[in-house]
């Protein structure tokens, strides 16, 4: 008889240190569909779901599309948002089964008011519906901070290997070979947790270079010893005030604990001698300006403390104050700032006007200037390419192109959209070679787009609830001892 394999996620990285709670309509803003729209718009996709539908059809497996839901990263899910995100996910399960198997799409960083562990939390009561006897496969990205709940949940979990994510897709296809496998009786997965004392500072969590680039070449070789199936670096989300905040190491193995847990252990020790080299060095805009004006141009300016990718509301102006008042460096920036695309739509294109940019809580973060309207209208564009997060599609609602008298240019955009993809600057005729700073509203993530065009990357230490330096962030509930909070 076919194989019938339902796939479902819920994908939110909660940033607990933000005000603001997540509710439906940032899940209605982002991506949330169920069925055949799920299908369509990821089948193709860098995305694991792109990779999941892969291996499912070419194996000619009954595939059951549940539902798929992804927010913005921002504040911890609302108690409502979590409970209908899960009635409707069981609703669409409870008319599927019975099922042979599941994949699964957590983040694993998710929080919600209710439950601290909402990705445990969630994989628990798909556990409970399908029994013990029904495989659980699925993906991580590597900046959940991972449970023993989410591994108790599920067979194996296999996270992506690089930041910026551009392996997304690659590893949904490991994960649904995994789960096709065992369906086959060709392998039994066995996984195992390791959280390490310790916590890896964002701007050390590029893959590409050092210290991560030497620890996923261990763990490279590591994966090729007979019987491993997987083995992925958890980097870790610091901005959550969770008890499983931090760094961790999960290896699959094809039913041996003993390689599961020697080859965990291998890492770790690599982890905690390098510990010192994982939180790094911070440095400010003023330290910065003096080599952005020596350094090849364009420069990609990494807006470390407003990083929307981990859960900030791209809204401060810091950055733009202090390329303003150096001037003669050419900039663009784009915040989201509905208030200011508000007023700009009141104006024609080339209209000269006072406007304050930054929808920042804290005024001071904000910035006023006299601007010339470039461009009002919608702010949808298409990623085609593997981009961090792997998205298609976007939309940045309404937004404004406008140009101060300094000659920076500033988009300002209604929906919060992070700097993923370049076609957000020339899907509207901008052209990012002419600039000599790009600021993005991120660590790492942007750099898979920028790194095309910008010949330097620097990434600045800002104020705001995703600052690199996490030891200036107040946690009640994270382990207890971890580096760099603790000596360790
Ligand atoms: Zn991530």
């Amino acid at each position: 008889m076919r194989l019938k394999v339902a796939v479902m996620g819920i994908t939110h990285e909660s940033n607990t240190f933000v005000k603001e709670p997540t509710t439906l309509r940032q899940f209605r803003e982002g991506h949330w569909m169920k069925g055949e729209a799920l299908l369509n718009e990821y089948r193709g996709a860098f995305h694991e779901l792109g990779g999941m539908i892969e291996v499912l059809e070419q194996e000619g497996i009954e595939i059951v599309p549940v539902m798929y839901a992804e927010a913005t990263p921002g504040g911890i899910v609302s108690t409502v948002t979590y409970e209908i995100l899960l009635q409707e996910l069981f609703t669409a399960l409870d008319s599927a089964l019975p099922v042979d198997g599941c994949l699964v799409v957590p983040h694993g960083a998710g929080v919600s008011e209710s439950f601290r562990d909402m990705d445990g939390h969630w994989l628990s009561l798909v556990r409970e519906k399908l029994g013990d006897g029904i495989p659980i496969i699925g993906t991580l990205d590597p900046h959940g901070n991972v449970s023993d709940q989410m591994i108790a949940s599920t067979n194996a979990l296999v996270a992506y290997k690089t930041n910026p994510h551009i392996d997304q897709r690659e590893t949904g296809r490991l994960a649904a070979k995994l789960l096709v496998s065992t369906l086959k009786k060709k392998i039994r997965p066995l996984q195992h947790l390791i959280q390490l004392p310790m916590a890896i500072s964002i701007e050390q969590q590029f893959t590409g270079k050092a210290p991560c680039k030497s620890l996923y070449a261990l763990a490279d070789v590591l994966s090729r010893q007979q019987g491993i199936l997987s083995v992925s670096i958890m980097l870790g989300f610091p901005y959550a005030d969770v008890e499983e905040m931090g760094s961790s190491i999960i290896v699959v193995t094809d039913d041996d604990e003993q390689l599961a847990i020697g080859t965990g252990k291998t890492l770790e020790a690599y982890m905690m001698v390098h510990k010192q080299e994982f939180f790094g060095l911070k440095q400010d805009i003023e330290d910065l300006l003096p080599r952005i004006e020596k350094s090849e141009k364009p420069v990609l300016l990494l807006d470390m403390g407003d990083n929307v990718g981990g859960g900030a509301p791209g809204n401060s102006a810091y950055l733009l104050k202090a390329l303003e008042a150096r001037g003669k460096i050419r900039s663009f920036i784009c915040l989201c700032d509905p208030t200011a695309v508000q007023l700009a739509t009141r104006h024609a294109v080339g209209d000269t006007f006072e406007m304050v940019t930054g929808d920042h809580e804290d005024l001071t973060m904000n910035y006023t200037s006299r601007v010339k309207l470039l461009y009002t209208g919608d702010g949808k564009f298409k990623e085609t390419v593997p981009r961090h997060g792997g998205q298609v599609n976007f939309d940045m609602g309404k937004i404004a192109l406008v140009v101060t008298s300094a000659g920076n240019t500033i988009m300002l955009t209604s929906l919060r959209v992070p700097p993923f993809s370049l076609k957000q600057l020339t899907s509207f005729n901008i052209m990012p070679e002419e600039f000599d700073v790009l600021v993005a509203k991120g660590v790492n993530a942007p750099i898979a787009a920028y790194a095309t065009v910008c010949k330097t990357l620097l990434q600045v230490n800002t104020p705001g609830v995703t600052c690199a330096d996490m030891t200036r962030f107040n946690y009640m509930n994270r382990r207890r001892p971890i580096f760099p909070f603790e000596e360790i």
